[in-house]
C-alpha cells in the first residue's frame, strides 16, 4: 500500500455508498425487465467488478457475456477509436441487451459500441454505467441507469484502473498523480 498513497487522492465514492447504490440499481433494473431475461454485456476490464456485484441484486433471470475493448488513445483520454479485442460469445439478435460500463465520459466508447451492437439487431439496447462524468460529454448520449454522477477528475478503483493498477480498491478515488 505504501506506494499507492502518493498517487491516490480523495475518496469520491465510498465502498458503502457503492454497495447501497448497486443494490438499488439491481432492484430497479429487475423491475424494468420483469417478465424477461436481459442479456448483460460487460465491457472489460473496467466493468467487471460492478457487473459481478450488480447481478447479485437481480430478482429476475439474467444471462451475461463480455466484450473486451482497447482504446487507441492515451491512458487518461479516450479518442473513441476503439478496437474489440474479445468479441461476444453468443448472438444478441432479438435479445434485450444491457451494456454494463464502468464510466461514461465523452460518450465516444458507448457510441461506438452501440453502433456495433445495434448491427446485430437486439430487441432493445440500454446502458448501465456506474459513473457518469456528464460535464465531459462530447457525444450527446445518456445512460439509462447511472450509479453516480461525478465531477471531471480521473478516477480509479472498484474495477477502474490507471495503467492496470488500482482496480482492487473497494472505493472510487481520484488519481492525483500517475
Ligand atoms: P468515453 O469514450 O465515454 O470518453 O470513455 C469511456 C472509457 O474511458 C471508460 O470505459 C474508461 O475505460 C475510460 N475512462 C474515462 N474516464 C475515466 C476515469 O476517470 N478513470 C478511468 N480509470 N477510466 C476512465
Amino acid at each position: 500500500m505504501a506506494d499507492q498513497s502518493a498517487a491516490l487522492g480523495e475518496v469520491l465514492v465510498s465502498a458503502e455508498a457503492i454497495a447501497r447504490r448497486v443494490a438499488e440499481l439491481g432492484r430497479e433494473i429487475s423491475a424494468d425487465y420483469r417478465g424477461g431475461t436481459p442479456h448483460l454485456i460487460g465491457v472489460l476490464k473496467g466493468a467487471w467488478i460492478f457487473m459481478a456485484d450488480l447481478i447479485r441484486h437481480f430478482e429476475i433471470d439474467v444471462t451475461v457475456d463480455f466484450l473486451s475493448i482497447a482504446s487507441y488513445g492515451d491512458e487518461t483520454e479516450s479518442t473513441g477509436e476503439v478496437k474489440i479485442t474479445k468479441d461476444l460469445d453468443v448472438g444478441i439478435e432479438g435479445r434485450d441487451v444491457l451494456i454494463v460500463e464502468d464510466i461514461l465520459d465523452t460518450g465516444r466508447t458507448f457510441q461506438y459500441l452501440s453502433n456495433v451492437l445495434l448491427a446485430h439487431q437486439p430487441r432493445s439496447l440500454k446502458l448501465a454505467a456506474l459513473l457518469d462524468k456528464r460535464s465531459r460529454r462530447i457525444i450527446p448520449v445518456q445512460a439509462d441507469y447511472v450509479g453516480f454522477e461525478i465531477p471531471d477528475a480521473f478516477v480509479v478503483g472498484y474495477g477502474l484502473d490507471y495503467a492496470q493498477k488500482y482496480r482492487e480498491l473497494p472505493e472510487v478515488r481520484v488519481l492525483r498523480s500517475p
